[in-house]
């Protein structure tokens, strides 16, 4: 007999869907998930990151739908025999054990010996450069090392899958930022699979391979950063993903191209509907080189040192053009941007629905 040697995906869900009685809360989420990929759910505040995570944790029941865990159906299997580690938001740690032992601590339960569970506590330690913390107990340790002993507990486990449910949220600004550089370099050392949910769309962008946008419990679009920040599928991942988000501005089809408030930005038209909105990206707008011409009444010029933010109105929509800020007059009352037409999302003005 042949052993099947095609990797297995580290996850799978089909057709997964979650109520709670009558509170429909995740609709049909199909996705696929090699192993050593980061994938990150993402999307606004209550749109069901979290119920998803729950599932394919085992802590919530999956109302319809399947589920697999490197190969295995687990749809019906308690959390414990998922192989998988989580590492919350409020990540409580033990506030009498020390470092040492809050990362030991399930090992311990597990009887694992001690020699070994000591050189795999000092592996951990050293992995996330907390070994000189591993006599502290957790009140005399910042946030931010706080946060490294919890992701410390789930690392020991060495499990198939981990699950990340807003790790850094708790964190301030700056330590964010480091924190999330770590985590990311952290899954390039260990080529771990993950499951990242968040809903800031930088994190999102700086540390997905792909990136799931999820809004109201449905899958919005899957891809990688790249493809979801220049081909959003819909004008909702595109305002969603981005800052500042994408310019949409309603325009009319002619045979020409796109015309909005008296402004063509040529293309080819054939087979679109009369109404459309186009979506172009702050950076999409030059003072030199583009190849639609615009010309516009700043109604507020931001400077936010390297660049600066032109706020103006198209066609009736806000819209925000990106420039160097040493290319642009505080206090302009006029500017001639150029657009880079190649670069254009248009989107059926009906459904919103990305068509080229
Ligand atoms: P997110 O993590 O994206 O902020 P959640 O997954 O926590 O969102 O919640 C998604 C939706 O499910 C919300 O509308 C929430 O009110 C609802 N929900 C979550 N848990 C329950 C529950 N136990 N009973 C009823 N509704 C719930
Ligand atoms: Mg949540």
């Amino acid at each position: 007999m042949a052993f099947d040697t095609t990797p297995q995906p580290a996850l799978q869900a089909d057709n997964l869907n979650k109520s709670y009685g009558a509170v429909d809360v995740l609709h049909d989420i199909t996705l696929t998930m090699a192993e050593g990929e980061f994938l990150v759910l993402v999307g606004p505040s209550g749109c069901g990151k979290s119920t998803l995570l729950n599932c394919i944790a085992g802590l919530e029941e999956i109302t319809k739908g399947t589920l697999h865990i490197g190969g295995r159906d687990v749809t019906q299997e308690p959390p414990k025999d998922r192989d998988i580690a989580m590492v919350f938001q409020s990540y409580a740690l033990y506030p009498t054990m020390t470092v040492g032992e809050n990362i030991g601590f399930g090992m311990k339960i597990r009887k694992v010996p001690k020699a070994e569970m000591d050189a795999k506590i000092m592996d951990v330690a050293t992995l996330l450069q907390i070994e000189h913390l591993l006599d502290r107990q957790p009140s005399q340790l910042s946030g931010g090392q706080r946060q490294r002993v919890a992701m410390g507990r789930a690392l020991v486990r060495d499990p198939k899958l981990f699950l990340f449910d807003e790790p850094l949220s708790n964190l301030d600004a700056k330590l964010r930022v480091e924190m999330r550089a770590e985590i990311k370099r952290l899954h390039q050392r260990i080529n771990a699979s993950i499951v990242y949910v968040t809903h800031d769309q930088i994190e999102a962008m700086t540390l997905a391979s792909r990136i799931v946008v999820l809004k109201d419990g449905y899958v919005q679009q899957i891809g990688t950063p790249a493809e979801i920040y220049a081909r959003p599928a819909n004008t909702f991942v595109a305002e969603f993903m981005g800052s500042p988000p994408m310019n949409i501005v309603p325009a009319e089809t002619t045979a020409d191209g796109y015309l909005a408030d008296g402004t063509l930005v040529p293309a080819d038209t054939t087979e679109k509907p009369a109404k459309v909105l186009i979506g172009c990206r702050p950076e999409h707008f030059s003072v030199q080189t583009g190849d639609v011409a615009l010309q516009v009444a700043p109604t507020l010029i931001e400077n936010t040192g390297a660049d600066a933010y032109v706020n103006f109105v198209w066609n009736g929509n806000p819209v925000t053009a990106r420039l160097p800020a040493a290319s642009v007059e505080m206090d302009q009352p006029s500017i001639d941007l150029r657009l880079d037409g190649q670069a254009l999302c248009v989107f059926d003005a009906d459904t919103g629905a990305l068509i080229s």
